[in-house]
């Protein structure tokens, strides 16, 4: 046996780039489970605060055209699913999609019998169809589901922070644009415990939550970016206990991650983040001493919505 042959096969593996590049999928399932799972637990925690709820079925949804046509076989067989429109791609565990049977590959072809529309053949535009459809809906109304096959599911939705959620195979690390929380494969991965990750997940949906998209958008000063990560990490205390999940775990994300994820001088340094999460820890505290239902003041202190 040649003994350079197993490298020379490892060398001709890594420049097939569709082998390559879909040797991630079933690490996108995986993380696209845990991002479920945190998803649901932090919008529909803390949806009696948050001041605009959709219905959350606890999915996170997928799309065939969000991967290469070389990809799509082995795409399909990672997320089970078999037609060719968007379909399940991870359910929380105990969630309304979870109590109505449905199951990760499912496609979905209508809500409330209306066939979801298809504008346009980005690899998204069908899930943020589903998002659309779903968001002008009452967010406690049970609805119908639809699948590929023509199968009902009766979906009795849960109230939840306005938010959806997808892990990306590339991007920035982790981001929000008012509408999605986006994480990328690689930074999910690497937070190995489910509350770390929960922390960044939080982080992510209040900027969300406080609308920091749209009001960065018109401007660019460094002191209010700054001051929207620090907004964005003290109402994360909020999200994370509301979860259920132990919101110091963010501190612990912060410190575990010495080189911080954006080396930016918009982005306040570590040191100073892991100061505010633990003032706000005290704070959320001593306000919940007094009224056990307190809401976070930075969220009593948005604008009303039109
Ligand atoms: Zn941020």
């Amino acid at each position: 046996m040649h003994p350079r042959l197993p490298l020379l096969l490892l060398a001709a593996m890594m420049l097939t780039p569709a082998s390559a590049v879909a040797a991630d999928i079933p690490g996108l399932v995986r993380q696209e489970d845990r991002l479920a799972a945190i998803a649901w637990r932090l919008t529909t925690g803390s949806a009696h605060w948050c001041p605009q709820t959709v219905p959350q079925p606890g999915w996170i949804l997928g799309d065939q055209r969000r991967f290469d046509k070389r990809e799509r076989p082995a795409a399909k067989l990672a997320f089970a699913t078999g037609g060719e429109g968007p379909f399940i791609a991870a359910i929380a565990p105990g969630s309304p999609a979870d109590h109505a049977g449905l199951a990760r590959g499912t496609g979905i072809a209508a809500i409330d019998g209306q066939p979801i529309p298809t504008l346009g053949d980005g690899p998204t535009v069908r899930i943020d169809a589903v998002q659309v459809m779903l968001a002008a809906r009452e967010p406690a109304a049970p609805l119908i589901v639809t699948d590929d096959g023509g199968r009902r599911y009766a979906l009795a939705p849960s109230p939840g922070c306005a938010s959806g959620f997808r892990v990306e195979r590339s991007g920035p690390q982790a981001a929000a644009n008012g509408k999605l929380v986006r994480v990328t494969l690689r930074l999910a991965a690497s937070v190995v415990a489910d509350d770390e990750l929960a922390a960044v997940v939080a982080h992510e949906l209040a900027h969300n939550i406080l609308r920091h998209p749209s009001e960065l958008a018109g401007q660019r000063s460094v002191a209010r970016v700054r001051a929207t990560e620090l907004e964005a990490d003290r109402l994360s205390v909020w999200l994370l206990a509301d979860a259920g999940y132990d919101p110091r775990a963010a501190i612990r994300f912060w410190e575990r991650h010495e080189k911080p994820l954006i080396r930016a001088a918009t982005h306040p340094p570590r040191r100073e983040r892991i100061a505010t999460i633990a003032a706000e820890i005290e704070a959320m505290a001593a306000a919940r001493a007094a009224d056990p239902a307190a809401g976070p003041p930075l969220v009593a202190a948005l604008a009303p919505l039109e």
